[in-house]
């Protein structure tokens, strides 16, 4: 988990926080991203190329595609407005223009 800061509320980092692990009904207990590839979901605390962050953000996705819980991780991403890293397969820009679709269609 590292290159994380602590503002990020990932469904990892809570799952597996001091408060212990959450409830299987709870869709972050379902995360395909849960685990060693945590990493890819968040930019790191060093400078990332455009090619490394494109590479990384590919990587985090492909996970997202195949997670079972992806419509509940976007949909909470959206409602939470998370800033920041890879949430229901989507970047941080691409939630801002999903917000901004939703806004302007009503
Ligand atoms: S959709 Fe992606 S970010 Fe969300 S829980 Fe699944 S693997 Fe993690």
């Amino acid at each position: 988990m590292s290159g994380l800061s602590e503002s990020q509320t990932f469904a990892t980092e809570w799952a597996e926080s001091a408060m212990g692990k959450p409830p299987e009904d709870f869709w972050q207990a379902r995360a395909a991203c849960r685990g060693e590839h945590a990493y890819l979901f968040f930019p790191p605390n060093h400078f990332e190329r455009k090619h490394e962050k494109l590479q990384r953000e590919t990587a985090a996705k492909a996970i997202c595609a195949r997670c079972p819980v992806i419509e509940e991780c976007r949909e909470y991403a959206l409602a939470i407005r998370e800033p920041h890293g890879i949430w229901g397969g989507m970047t941080e820009q691409e939630r801002k223009e999903a917000l901004a679709q939703r806004q302007y269609a009503g």
